[in-house]
């Protein structure tokens, strides 16, 4: 039997992009909303590796899956690394990401493009039985644009300008953002923990 991996998200643009990168790893990938699973777990911690293993461990009450869960954000120079863990609360209880967009773009109104650097961050962790097995990070560097550009992604993509590719975040295909971004890259350290971790489950 294929052993399975429940990804501890409600996002289905990160559902979408993490059952693509993580379709290598030898498990059955399913999600939250896929198997009814209900409630949410509290991102109460301060940091981004905090959050994700809350959000692993807290999952991580069936054993008939693994669990990987992430935490990622944005981190901006100019801001002091804000909205860094608290990037998906930007802005308030209901803000859509047009609005995290808009409000990004006003705090950094007077920012002159050589000083907005930024960066997305993600932290997986994988958690088995409510304890965190696997921990990896992931870093895409990049810039905050004056405007918003392209449709793709979601969240923060369409002003997140990548210098060496000329087009922001939101102007990559799916495939694109898979090579680069801070997800893919900590994914892809994380499809090799499970492959570790699925060869330790075969008899
Ligand atoms: P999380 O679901 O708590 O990890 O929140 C992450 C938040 O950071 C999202 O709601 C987005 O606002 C932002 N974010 C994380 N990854 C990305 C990305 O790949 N593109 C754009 N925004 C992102």
């Amino acid at each position: 039997m294929i052993p399975r991996l429940l990804l501890a998200t409600r996002n289905a643009g990160k559902a979408r992009e993490f059952s693509l990168l993580l379709q290598g790893s030898g498990f059955e990938v399913t999600t939250l909303d896929a198997e009814g699973i209900e409630g949410d777990v509290t991102e109460s911690g301060k940091t981004f590796r905090e959050n994700a293993c809350l959000k692993a461990a807290g999952y991580a009450v069936d054993d008939r899956f693994l669990v990987v869960a992430d935490d990622s954000g944005l981190e901006v120079d100019a801001l002091g690394g804000a909205p860094g863990p608290l990037s998906a609360r930007f802005g308030g209880e209901g803000a859509t990401d047009a609005d995290k967009v808009d409000l990004l773009l006003s705090r950094l109104q007077d920012v002159p493009p050589e000083a907005r650097s930024a960066r997305f961050r993600c932290v997986i962790a994988i958690a088995s039985g409510r304890k965190v097995v696997g921990l990896c990070e992931g870093v895409c560097d990049g810039v905050i644009s004056l405007e918003p550009r392209g449709s793709g992604g979601f969240g923060y993509d369409p002003v997140f300008y990548l210098p060496e590719l000329k087009r922001t975040m939101a102007e990559l295909t799916l495939e694109e953002k898979n090579r680069i971004s801070h997800r893919a890259r900590a994914a892809r350290e994380a499809a090799g923990v499970l492959q570790r971790l699925r060869r330790g489950m075969q008899p």
